[in-house]
């Protein structure tokens, strides 16, 4: 078999047929034989080790025993019968159990015959059985020479009811590969090879399969990994390398009078380095002929906003209109009330426009829009409907991008004849690694300094048995004029359950601290949106000290005096999440406090999110440790990513590989940008066959 026969749909492989073929295209996406050998798999059972029924563990462990079986018999239950058979080796007696395909067996099977039996253990008191054993008569299975190591793929419950069961997978790839004798085209460079020492693609698809030894499993995965991360490497840098050339933006070639008079006479503080740094690479992008696509990350409080303000002034400087996009209602008007300020001072119109702007508003609005006058839109999703009409957009900025998709960001971009610069500020901090296949073609800024006087915020965790000592501390700190917020978890909006916890939890609250001593503000999901604001704005502005909400105020939400977060069932938050609550506090000059309230039971990965929350709180480290608790898929919405879709390699675990693939396929680009000499033809033409079927996560554009 050669290449070329590699492609034939998957149904020509003998044992396949149509109907498992539709199968395996549904589940498993295998279309072709190559497919199929492009199905890793993701775990291997160790076979060299034999078991003796009177040594056998209380652990429902899959093993592999020796014996014999000496009697059949059918057990009648509440529903049809068991097939019972009784197998034996020197040491002892257990039972092999099927609960079906009862007539199969009774006519396949030998008594007194040795076999191999290998499977599942379960227990009835200290009686081990085997459910539905893999038998195979111990004379073939010598005959097979024993895979050693033996592959289990990822399946479906449709793949294993229809028969395609991991034994059944492993037939058709064995099989597959045994007229695969003339091996497989290399993909990957000799040199590079050579260098890092990696297995040829030949001996990696075996092993990787079929591996004689824990080594050559390895060595085929690290060769595998390694050119998983290289192409998508090559493909990322490529797109980076084109995407600068391309891609035209408005030159803005001054800072302009209003960021000069600005930055002269209005700045409310220092700038600190990163600020400064930051700064510093924007101008260098917007003073360029191509369009800026750039990704701020900043810890919560790192001070975003004041760096995305100043950017907007160079646009507006530069005679363009700047918007601001938040993913919430209340952010929104956070950032419009903050902005509205800072750009009085210099004499620039601003207007908030959200889905609760009134339609007079929104007229007037347009109008201002179109004509110019208006300078700095900010607002929620609605800034992206059709109707919003920019004179010249010149700037867009997207706070905490994560909770917009792709389709919407690709929206703001078609306000213009040119694609405005984008800046997507986020605080959710990116790993290295994931940033790194993610965001290859994306610019990043990071702010990585927190304004000078904050003082770390004390985060502790305590059980629910101990609510009182809380809340009396709670009261402490009322006391000395503070703020606070209460946290409950709202997973769904929907979820009426939840708002029960929610509503009974700002009952006792209320009864904790009357009136008229206190005030207590709530804010959740099911309110109006002016309803919330009216609510958020009274503890702004102080009138309020506690506020019970659910994560709906989760980003952005300024108040330097609130300084206790309290978060209700912590353990039902993810970590990045609680990172952002956290950091609504430790805005302000007084020493902050996080208190995660939890009940007793805590699952093992709910452990290690708390403990992690008490001992840092760097936002990186967290998102390390996020990363691994919840793989990439989850994080910040990648799903979407077809870069994350990787077969064998692991961002998480394979940080280093990525390193090294990633080096490479800078070298190989620097010197040969098109992938034109002859020595790279191989690449190239693996390079253009992924292209085509596998796309890429376009973003932004
Ligand atoms: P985030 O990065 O989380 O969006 P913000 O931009 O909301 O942070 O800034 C947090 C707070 O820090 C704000 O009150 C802001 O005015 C203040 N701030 C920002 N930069 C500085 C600075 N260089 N010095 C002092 N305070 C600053
Ligand atoms: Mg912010």
């Amino acid at each position: 078999m050669n290449a070329q026969d590699l492609k034939a749909p998957i149904e020509y492989l003998k044992g396949v047929g149509p109907a498992r073929a539709d199968l395996l295209r549904t589940e498993l996406n295998i279309h072709s034989f190559q497919d199929l050998l492009s199905l890793f798999p993701y775990r291997y059972i160790d076979r060299t080790q034999f078991y003796k029924i009177s040594a056998l563990q209380n652990t429902n462990a899959e093993v592999q025993i020796i014996g014999k079986i000496t009697a059949v018999k059918m057990v009648p239950q509440k529903r049809g019968k068991r097939m019972v058979a009784v197998f034996e080796d020197e040491t002892g007696q257990m039972e092999l159990v099927w609960f079906q395909g009862h007539k199969w067996i009774r006519e396949n099977i030998k008594t007194n015959t040795p076999y191999l039996a290998f499977g599942k253990l379960k227990w009835f008191g200290n009686k081990p059985s085997m459910p539905h054993p893999e038998l195979d008569l111990l004379e073939d299975f010598e005959k097979k020479k024993a895979q050693r190591m033996q592959p289990v793929y990822p399946s479906t419950e449709k793949l294993q009811k229809r028969g395609l069961t991991n034994r059944k997978m492993n037939t058709m790839t064995f099989n597959l590969l045994k007229q695969c004798t003339k091996g497989f085209t290399e993909t990957l460079p000799e040199e590079i090879r050579e260098k890092h020492k990696l297995v040829s693609k030949t001996k990696a698809i075996f092993d990787v399969h079929f591996p004689a030894s824990v080594q050559d499993l390895e060595r085929a995965r690290f060769r595998l990994k390694f050119e998983e991360f290289f192409y998508v490497q090559l493909q990322l840098i490529r797109r980076n390398l084109v995407a600068k050339h391309k891609i035209k933006g408005f030159p803005f070639p001054e800072v302009g009078d209003y960021f000069m008079d600005f930055y002269k006479n209005h700045l409310p503080f220092e700038l600190t380095h990163a600020q400064k740094r930051v700064l510093k690479e924007i101008r260098k992008d917007l003073r360029s002929n191509a369009q800026m696509n750039r990704l701020l990350q900043g810890d919560v409080g790192s001070g975003k906003t004041i760096v995305g303000f100043l950017s907007m002034l160079i646009a507006i400087g530069n005679g363009y209109q700047a918007c601001m996009m938040a993913p919430t209602e209340i952010l929104a008007i956070q950032h419009f009330e903050g902005i509205s300020e800072l750009a009085e001072k210099v004499g620039l119109n601003v207007k908030l426009l959200t889905g609760s702007t009134k339609t007079k508003e929104r007229r007037l609005l347009h109008e201002e829009l179109a004509s110019g006058e208006l300078h700095i839109l900010i607002g929620t999703h609605a800034l992206i409907e059709d109707k919003v009409k920019f004179k010249n957009l010149g700037l867009a900025i997207i706070d905490e991008q994560h909770r917009f998709g792709v389709a919407q960001r690709a929206k703001l971009w078609k306000k213009n004849s040119l694609p405005p610069h984008v800046m997507v500020m986020t605080a959710t901090p990116i790993p290295r690694t994931l940033a790194m296949s993610v965001y290859g073609d994306l610019d990043i800024s990071v702010i990585d300094e927190l304004p000078p006087g904050r003082k770390p915020i004390k985060t502790v965790h305590r059980y629910d048995a101990n609510r009182l000592k809380v809340f009396k501390f709670l009261k402490d700190e009322l006391t000395k004029g503070r703020q606070a917020y209460v946290v409950y978890p709202l997973i769904e909006e929907s979820d009426n359950f939840d708002y029960k916890d929610l509503m009974d939890g700002y009952e006792s609250i209320v009864r904790y601290f009357p009136k008229p001593d206190y005030q207590v503000s709530i804010v959740h999901g099911k309110m109006k949106p002016e309803d919330k604001a009216f609510e958020m704005q009274r503890f702004v502005e102080g009138k309020t000290q506690i506020m019970v909400a659910t994560t709906v105020i989760e980003v952005g939400v300024n108040v330097p005096n609130a300084s206790i977060m309290l978060i209700e069932s912590a353990e039902r938050f993810g970590l990045s999440q609680l990172h952002q609550l956290r950091g609504r506090v430790g805005r302000g000059a007084e020493q902050s406090y996080c208190v995660l309230l939890t009940g007793h039971k805590l699952s093992k990965d709910g452990k290690t999110r708390l403990e992690t929350m008490t001992q840092t709180n760097d936002g990186f480290k967290i998102a390390e440790v996020d990363l691994k608790l919840r793989g990439p898929g989850d994080l910040m919405g990648t799903q979407q990513s077809g870069v994350l879709q990787l077969k064998i390699a692991d961002l998480v675990q394979d940080g280093s590989i990525l390193a090294l693939a990633r080096k490479e396929a800078h070298v190989l680009l620097k010197e040969d940008p098109k992938m034109l000499l002859p020595k790279n033809s191989m690449v190239n033409f693996t390079y253009q066959t992924n292209m085509k079927n596998k796309q890429l996560w376009n973003y932004i554009s």
